[in-house]
């Protein structure tokens, strides 16, 4: 499995035992090489590394993506979540849509429920 680095800018500067590496005399503490990381989708060895690149990234990969100016509504038209009975007595669930507004359950088929392209909702 290929290697990959932790993305904190600074997690060569966070002095523990395991990033020391390098030949006797020779020895430098350096960033994290792991197969996965725990942190930030896959890209930080810690809290830590993660909260460094968001303190010195963070304002520009928001202005990068689009910075919310205004507030956000949550309608009828984009409150369908999906949602599933546990049917002990029967072979499995039954999966269905939930309106967070109006309340409203129509019923899903399992592939419908697990397609993460598959919505009702129609704005964000
Ligand atoms: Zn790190």
């Amino acid at each position: 499995m290929a290697l990959k680095f932790c993305q904190g800018p600074d997690c060569h500067k966070h002095k523990t035992k395991d990033r020391i590496k390098g030949t006797q005399g020779n020895k430098t503490y350096q960033t994290r090489r792991r197969s996965s990381f725990y942190y930030g989708n896959d890209n930080f060895c810690s809290t830590w590394c993660q909260n460094d690149w968001f303190n010195k990234y963070g304002d520009l990969a928001v202005d990068h993506f689009g910075r919310v100016t205004t507030a956000k509504h949550l309608t009828q038209d984009n409150a369908w979540v999906k949602d599933y009975n546990w049917r002990s007595n029967d072979v499995g669930h039954d999966y269905y849509y939930v309106n967070g507004i109006t309340k409203e359950q129509r019923p899903l088929t399992k592939e419908q429920y697990n397609d993460s392209n598959y919505t009702l909702n129609t704005g964000e």
